[in-house]
């Protein structure tokens, strides 16, 4: 069973030994009944912010023209808020003015989800729910407070984070709440595509993301954010595959370990095959030719759309781009060497756990065939004890040698020269020594004709 940390019971002590009243309130209550780590403490309080910086002179105030100051205590923060309503809202963002109140019910009712709007006192530890959160959390259900179209229009993230909970929480949308979504949709799209992504991500947290994202779906928040996943909507694959393309990538995402950003390329690993079915006579069936690369191009937009950073933008693309391999008896060392050169050593862990996810998601009858992953995770990490050179770092000689033993002008010509030894020392590691590569670079040298070398014959 989850308690409250003791630093919080001494924040509100300390507000109540200064006459005010203090009580948990938000998201960690929820938690805390259900019997969950909360991710942050909040707390709420009828001292006004000018009183708060008196009583927490140390204080960060983080929000203090909305009565929000952040204590911290022991490395940890918390966020003391004096009680407040709100005022309208006029862009479906941030309310016009804040009104402050000495009432906990007035506070609760401005928050966006009855399971999100109950409070507890820490001290005689009195549970504050005025609109049955405890037991729409007993019915499992995720109902807005008060008249949901109200609601959704005051603030357009709230539609979102109705679907997030859906999945973290393992909730139902209550049919009232659900059916406000969509004709509220004009305020969603003003909300930044930077929280969007924020969702998205605390969305995988869940143990099944793709809760949120059936609800993205039926009640059109997809079709604003990321319409492309909606052409797999129904779009039937092959005898490989028992889902659609839809189904397939949530199935997917689901399957992955809890890394947000991988699971969101598992999301979008297939996002190409729309755009690539054909029908072949020949097998009587769908074939997805290219639809790696052409979902690479189609991820790309997507990434920069919800404002990934660029790192994370390159992993996803990368490894919607990279998804498919068939590792088979066939390869040999120099096969696996220069797979691992074209996937980028450091991706080749994310591929591990999306292939699996990916075979595990076909929704076929039968155990998922996990064999060939097993047999490349194990030559892969033969080649790699090898100490095989898999970048021009990696190589016996760098550009320098290449300048005072060969005489090569500094330029583009360096790097192509060392990407051809990297290409011969794929296929030949004993090449990737000293001597033998600076004569394998005079041939080249010569090979690529006109460039004067110097201790050639
Ligand atoms: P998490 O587990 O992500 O922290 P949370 O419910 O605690 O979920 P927070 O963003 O920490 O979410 O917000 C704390 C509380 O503030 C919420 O539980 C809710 O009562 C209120 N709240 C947050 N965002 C909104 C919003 N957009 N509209 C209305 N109330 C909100
Ligand atoms: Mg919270």
């Amino acid at each position: 069973m989850a308690v409250v940390p003791k630093d919080v019971i001494d924040l509100c002590e300390r507000l109540r030994s200064k006459g005010k009243r203090a009580w948990i309130v938000g998201g960690c209550v929820r938690d805390l009944l259900l019997g969950r780590t909360a991710s942050d403490w909040d707390v709420a309080t009828d001292a006004r912010p000018s009183e708060l910086t008196a009583i927490f002179p140390r204080a960060i105030p983080t929000g203090i023209e909305h009565g929000t100051v952040t204590v911290v205590q022991h490395g940890r923060h918390y966020e003391v808020t004096t009680l407040r309503g709100e005022g309208t809202y006029s862009d479906g963002r941030r309310p016009d003015w804040v009104e402050f109140v000495d009432d906990i019910t007035a506070d609760l009712a401005r928050r966006d989800f009855t399971v999100n709007a109950m409070a507890i006192d820490p001290v005689d530890a009195r549970l504050i729910d005025p609109f049955d959160g405890r037991g729409d959390l007993q019915r499992r259900l995720l109902r807005a407070v008060g008249d949901p179209k109200e609601r959704f229009s005051e603030d357009g993230l709230r539609v979102l984070r109705a679907a997030r909970f859906v999945a973290t929480l393992e909730l139902e949308l209550e049919p009232a709440t659900k059916a406000a979504i969509r004709p509220t949709l004009d305020t969603f799209r003003r909300v930044a595509m930077e929280r969007v992504r924020d969702e998205w991500l605390k969305a995988m947290k869940a143990r099944a993301p793709s809760r949120a994202f059936e609800v993205m779906r039926e009640t059109g928040i997809l079709e604003v954010t990321c319409p492309e996943l909606l052409e797999g909507v129904g779009l039937g694959q092959n005898k490989y595959h028992a889902y659609d393309v839809w189904r397939h990538g949530l199935e997917c995402m689901d399957a992955c370990a809890a890394d947000p950003v991988l699971r969101i390329a598992a999301l979008l690993h297939d996002v190409g095959k729309p755009k690539t079915r054909a029908w072949s006579d020949k097998t009587r069936d769908y074939t997805f030719y290219d639809h790696d690369r052409v979902g690479a191009e189609i991820a790309e937009p997507i990434a920069a759309r919800l404002r990934f950073s660029n790192d994370e933008r390159a992993r996803i693309v990368s490894l919607v781009r990279h998804h498919l391999f068939h590792y088979t008896s066939e390869w040999n060392d120099t096969t696996v060497r220069r797979w691992i050169r074209r996937v980028g050593s450091e991706r080749v862990d994310d591929l591990y756990v999306i292939n699996e996810a990916d075979v595990r998601a076909k929704g076929l009858d039968c155990e998922p065939d996990l064999a060939a992953l097993a047999a490349l995770k194990a030559h892969v990490a033969r080649v790699l004890a090898e100490g095989a050179a898999l970048s021009t770092r990696d190589l016996a000689v760098n550009g320098h040698d290449l300048i005072r033993e060969l005489g090569v002008k500094p330029g583009p010509v360096i790097g192509e020269l060392l990407e051809a030894l990297l290409e011969a020392v794929t296929s030949d590691p004993q090449l990737n020594e000293r001597n033998a590569l600076l004569a394998f670079a005079r041939d080249w040298l010569r090979a690529a004709d006109g460039v004067a070398v110097k201790g050639g014959a």
